[in-house]
């Protein structure tokens, strides 16, 4: 960043750009390596014109801003940016297994071990966030990317904040990950991130999440009064984490360490060995 004294000033010259990695709905993003490195990146490019005609421009700032500064083996790394006369390049870590959202419509759901272990690093990473006070509020299968090596990375601090917020949430996409304080655009706070891992480590476990209805007015009614039901085949220790995070009162959300050190997500996790090597695992 142009600010740090270490930092380094790219430009789009000092990289070999790649195939494409994906589309958002601004910008694209690229596989590139730098050229005096070698280093593998993600290459992620928005239009400035796009920016401006949607008044992105702070929100942007902010999101490169929050992701620069935070250092955790389970956050994407945001290692700079650059722009020219019509694009802004932001210069990320490359996650080569892609979005968990993809992984998901293809496998369909994933087993205890690697529901659990998922769920554990995201956990972690947002409790870093929360003690640097920062709520991601973004929460969902689009957003988490996972590495060659199966590790996950939380992405897309577009959203996020510094800790309280009463900043109206307009919500585009979908509903299901969104606490009811958010959705009622109440003040909210830390405990937001909180529920949105409920719904993820139901979704993981069932292929699809708890709030979920054909039209967008029942799920936004289900989310109010927390009205799920849980699958007959999820594992009860599964279902006393999610009872515990899917709490309407965000301050009886069960609290990031105690996620992270429940018997069923210790226990679980600790049987995954992650990518290649799953199948070896199963009993
Ligand atoms: P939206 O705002 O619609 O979520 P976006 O502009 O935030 O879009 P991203 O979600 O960041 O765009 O990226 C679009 C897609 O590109 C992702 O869903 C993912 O498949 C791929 N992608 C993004 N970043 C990376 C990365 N660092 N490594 C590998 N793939 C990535
Ligand atoms: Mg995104």
């Amino acid at each position: 960043m142009a600010t740090e004294k270490t930092a380094r000033v790219w430009a789009l010259k000092d990289f070999d750009v790649g195939r494409s990695l994906g589309r958002g709905k601004f910008g694209s993003v690229f596989l590139a390596r730098e050229r005096e490195s070698k280093f593998v990146v993600a290459l992620k490019v928005l239009f400035k014109n796009q920016l401006e005609k949607h008044n992105l421009e702070t929100q942007l700032r902010r999101e490169i801003e929050i992701q620069y500064h935070l250092r955790h083996p389970n956050i994407l790394r945001l290692f700079g940016y650059f722009h020219d006369s019509t694009r802004v390049y932001i210069v990320l870590e490359y996650a080569g297994r892609g979005c968990v959202y993809d992984l998901l419509k293809k496998e369909k759901k994933f087993e205890s071990p690697r529901a659990a272990s998922y769920v554990k690093q995201l956990a972690d990473a947002l409790h870093y966030c929360h003690q640097k006070r920062v709520i991601h509020r973004d929460i969902k299968p689009e957003n988490l990317l996972v590495t060659m090596d199966d590790k996950i990375k939380l992405a897309d601090f577009g959203w996020s904040v510094h800790s309280p917020s009463s900043r109206r949430s307009t919500v585009c996409g979908t509903l299901d990950y969104i606490c009811p304080e958010m959705l009622e655009n109440r003040v909210h706070n830390y405990a937001a991130d909180n529920w949105s891992i409920g719904v993820l480590l139901y979704e993981f476990l069932h292929g699809e999440p708890p709030f979920m209805m054909e039209g967008q007015m029942d799920t936004i009614e289900r989310i109010r009064k927390a009205a799920y039901e849980f699958p007959p085949d999820m594992p009860k220790g599964a279902c006393d984490v999610v009872a515990k995070l899917l709490r309407l009162e965000g301050s009886e959300r069960l609290p990031l360490p105690d996620v992270i050190a429940h018997p069923w997500i210790v226990e679980e996790s600790s049987k995954y060995v992650g990518g290649e090597k799953e199948a070896t695992v199963k009993e």
